[in-house]
């Protein structure tokens, strides 16, 4: 049995997959109703892939029997195996439900943080047994997107990333281990492209639809790096980048453009503003 905390766009679709590979999930979001609203999107998603012929709806019906509301509290998770937080991306809240859930979750119970840019050893610190303590770091949209990052802390003890390992195979995600390290290996890697195509586009040598182009078309990207960014949305890429940045100690290669900031701080978010840098109607 699972616990997921935090029922945003990622918590929804991580409770979608463990609850589709059989898992019994309880779900909790500090928002009320924001669970609720999280369960019935999963059943919208659930009556697509029936009208694509992917499952049945005895699936569906059995999927949603798995998915149990709870309150946001540290008792409701008693008797759990796995806690996966993803709420909001700080540190200081992250530790705090870590600890708070310790006390009330079994000695076994693997704590995952879906963090994309904070330490998990520094998450775990602030536990009572950061052994315990690992990242599990699926991206958008989960179901779709079949991989995963089972990050090791400085701390983490082996029996967690292996079991991490293998319930990721139950849920159809190839999982790659990485040590903790800013932006683990995709976002370390990713945030790079990015940073470097916002410095083309600072410097004037192409417009972002020609970048895209070239990097879908001749390089065999499935989206060129601004797609990407309207797609994440630049509230979040651009703080993981600045994260990124810092984390390695102003290292000149992850340094951001001002472009990105500017366009954050303008509002120019992307698809979920209806402008990036392209429009959406
Ligand atoms: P989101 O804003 O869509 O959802 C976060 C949810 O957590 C909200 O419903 C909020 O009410 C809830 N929440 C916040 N604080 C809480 C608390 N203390 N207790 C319980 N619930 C709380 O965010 P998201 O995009 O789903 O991101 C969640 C986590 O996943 C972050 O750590 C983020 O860095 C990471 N992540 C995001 C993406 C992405 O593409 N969005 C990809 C990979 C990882």
């Amino acid at each position: 049995m699972a616990g997921v905390i935090g029922t945003g766009s990622m918590g929804r679709g991580i409770a979608q997959v463990l609850a589709e590979a059989g898992v019994v999930v309880r779900l909790a979001d500090a928002d009320p109703g924001a669970a609720e609203a999280a369960r019935g999107f999963i059943a919208d998603m659930l009556a697509r892939k029936i009208a694509k012929g992917q499952c049945d709806e005895a699936h569906r019906v059995a999927t949603l029997d798995r998915l149990v509301i709870v309150p946001a509290e540290p008792e409701a998770f008693a008797g759990v195996d796995l806690v996966v937080e993803a709420i909001v991306e700080a540190l200081d809240v992250k530790r705090r439900l870590f600890s708070g859930l310790e006390p009330a979750v079994g000695p076994d119970c693997i704590l995952a943080s879906n963090t994309s840019s904070l330490s998990v050893t520094a998450i775990a610190a602030g536990c009572a047994v950061p052994e315990r303590v690992a990242g599990f770091h699926f991206f958008n949209p989960v179901p779709v997107m079949k991989i995963v990052e089972v990050v090791a802390g400085a701390r983490t003890a082996p029996w967690v990333t292996a079991a991490l390992t293998a319930l990721a195979g139950r849920t159809g995600h190839r999982a790659a281990n990485v040590a903790d390290s800013p932006g683990f290996l995709v976002n370390h890697a990713g945030r790079g492209f990015g940073v470097e195509a916002l410095r083309i586009l600072q410097d004037g040598v192409a417009r972002p639809v020609d970048i895209d182009r070239i990097m879908r078309d001749a390089a065999g990207f499935r989206m060129g790096p601004f797609e990407l960014f309207d797609l994440v949305g630049l509230d979040v890429s651009q703080p993981v980048m600045e994260s990124i940045y810092n984390q390695f100690f102003q290292e000149p290669r992850f340094r951001p453009s001002p472009i990105g900031r500017n366009r954050m701080e303008s509002g120019l978010l992307g698809r979920k503003t209806g402008a990036g840098f392209y429009v959406y109607e």
